[in-house]
């Protein structure tokens, strides 16, 4: 199966598919009164089983954990839910159906309440209600699935659930999705093998499959015959030993061949993702995506929360720069705990530093934390989607307001964080003139930018081909950002996938880029071509 490789590397092992809500419904109606009895009983034992597990777990976890999972026992057994469900299977509908149809229009109930406390729990909703079906499907927490090498088979991930993937997954597959969709992101992040936008062929995979990934080409074998099995086993050696002989370049500094040093830096998530930045020889931090830290949980952080993360990060850069991106929601990242309206055209919508500019208390809070953080480090500050020189100076308004009631209160922070803006819009890269003379520095996004110069979405699989990063419109653009940056005095770096990327090393640098951050994987090759380059 052909789909689009977003991530090097080979992986051979077994099936494991995770199925989307949509194919979990039967569609069928129940024959008769015995199929009802059944059933009802069927839907009974799953809760009380969900229950007892939900019980056990909450015994091993903290106390705010154990709440949150309180939370899900207490909605498994409210009586208004026994009573819908046991209704609607009366009514000949299978169980599992009806717990999926009952747990959506909880879901929407919650949504629509005007207290944020109960809003929040639409997610807790929708956690339950997926528990009880999986245990009727007897795959609660991936039970069955013993051993390793399991390569995972799925309609869609989302970037939460790539974060969260079992260790024993080794790669995986998935029939939607781009290059530079943040589910691709984050397995390279991971330095995960994986293949997107297989389309619906990848449905006939089963569990337990034997399965080849290549990472690189996108292809996938399914049963492939043991001639397949042993070319891929000597090409997996082939690639291990060639990321063995890049790692020597570690401790190599990034060099032209003609003397001109280059800042090599990582795109990271997570305090996790630090520790491998530094092993493959990362300078700094050139992107810290934080939308991460809000997604893989059930309500917003903290500010002592968020506080305690960038921290952390910064404390283990060893004073490498570390370049802190305000929260980047929307588009195909959202969040559970803040239903968002649905939008024609995500991307185009509601996201990033639009929703920042306009839930004041949740920038405020980021800020704050931040600021806090940048006493533990060298800490950059960047704000994501900046389309105009207006919004860059409402966002800048914001940082004073949030300095100045540092400094009331007695907190400490660095007063001198640079603040710099991605350039991921074409109407910022056709100002970037305008804006360098306001933003300290430029990071230039080129998933987004090429997305939107090109008009073509970077999700939608059907029109990958067309997603063409070196397209002359965007390569165009790009070297402009570069040059009037410079023309300005202010930094100019790269943080979108095109950095990481061998292939336009040599372009890039010969516009002028000086800074290239790229997820940590990809840091030696491009270290490789960077060391045989000449700039002039
Ligand atoms: C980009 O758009 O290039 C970028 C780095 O940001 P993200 O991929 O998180 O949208
Ligand atoms: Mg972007």
């Amino acid at each position: 199966m052909k789909g689009i490789g977003v991530s090097p590397g080979i992986a051979i092992g077994r099936a494991w598919v995770l199925r989307s809500k949509k194919a979990r419904v039967s569609g069928v109606l129940l024959a008769d009164e015995d199929a009802v009895e059944r059933e009802i009983g069927i839907y009974r034992i799953a809760v009380a089983s969900a229950v007892a597990s939900l019980e056990a777990m909450m015994g091993k976890v903290g106390k705010a954990e154990a709440e949150i999972l309180e939370v899900q026992v207490e909605l498994l057994r409210d009586p208004q839910m026994e009573e819908d469900v046991v209704a609607m299977i009366t009514g000949r509908m299978p169980a599992k159906d009806a717990v999926l149809k009952v747990t959506e229009q909880l879901v929407q109930i919650f949504v629509n309440m005007d207290d944020d406390y109960m809003r929040a729990r639409a997610a807790d909703m929708q956690d339950a209600g997926m528990r009880l079906v999986k245990v009727m499907d007897g795959e609660e927490d991936g039970a069955g699935m013993v051993g390793g090498d399991w390569i995972v088979i799925a309609e869609d991930l989302s970037p939460s659930e790539t974060v969260g993937l079992d260790h024993r997954v080794q790669a995986f597959a998935t029939q939607m999705g781009g290059a530079t969709s943040h589910a691709a992101i984050v397995a390279r992040l991971r330095g995960l093998p994986a293949v997107v936008g297989c389309g619906s062929d990848l449905g006939i995979v089963a569990n337990g499959d034997l399965l080849v990934v290549d990472g690189e080409m996108g292809v996938v074998f399914v049963n492939p015959d043991d001639e397949v099995i042993d070319i891929y086993r000597s090409k997996k050696e082939t690639y291990a030993e060639r990321q063995q002989l890049l790692l020597r370049l570690k401790d190599r500094e990034a060099m032209t061949a003609d003397g001109i040093r280059i800042q090599l830096l990582a795109n990271i998530a997570t305090a996790r993702d630090m520790e491998q930045a530094l092993e493959q020889g990362a300078e700094g931090v050139g992107l810290l995506r934080t939308e991460l830290l809000f997604m893989d949980r059930e309500r917003l952080p903290t500010e002592d929360e968020q506080l305690d993360f960038y921290k952390d990060i910064l404390l283990r850069s060893g004073g490498r720069a570390v370049t802190i991106r305000t929260l980047d929601i929307g588009g195909d990242k959202p969040l559970p705990y803040l239903p968002l309206p649905k939008e024609a055209n995500p991307f185009l919508g509601y996201r990033a530093i639009r929703i920042c500019l306009d839930r004041t208390d949740i920038f405020k809070t980021q800020l704050r934390a931040i600021l806090r953080a940048s006493v533990f480090g060298k800490c950059r500050l960047m704000f994501p989607m900046i389309g105009s020189v207006q919004e860059l100076r409402q966002a800048k308004d914001i940082v004073a307001i949030v300095k100045e009631e540092l400094t009331a209160s007695g907190a400490a922070f660095d007063p001198g964080v640079p603040v710099g803006i991605m350039i991921e819009i074409p109407s910022a890269a056709l100002t970037a003139d305008l804006l360098a003379k306001e933003a300290d520095f430029f990071s230039i996004g080129t998933n987004d930018l090429v997305q939107y110069v090109l008009a073509v979405d970077r999700m939608n699989e059907k029109i990958a081909a067309l997603y063409d990063p070196f397209h002359p419109a965007v390569l165009r653009l790009i070297r402009e950002v570069i040059g009037q940056g410079h023309r300005q005095g202010i930094p100019v770096g790269m943080c979108g996938e095109l950095a990481g990327d061998p292939q336009a090393t040599e372009l890039l640098l010969e516009m002028g880029l000086r800074e290239f951050s790229m997820a940590a994987v990809s840091i030696p090759a491009v270290k490789e071509v960077i060391l045989q380059s000449k700039c002039i």
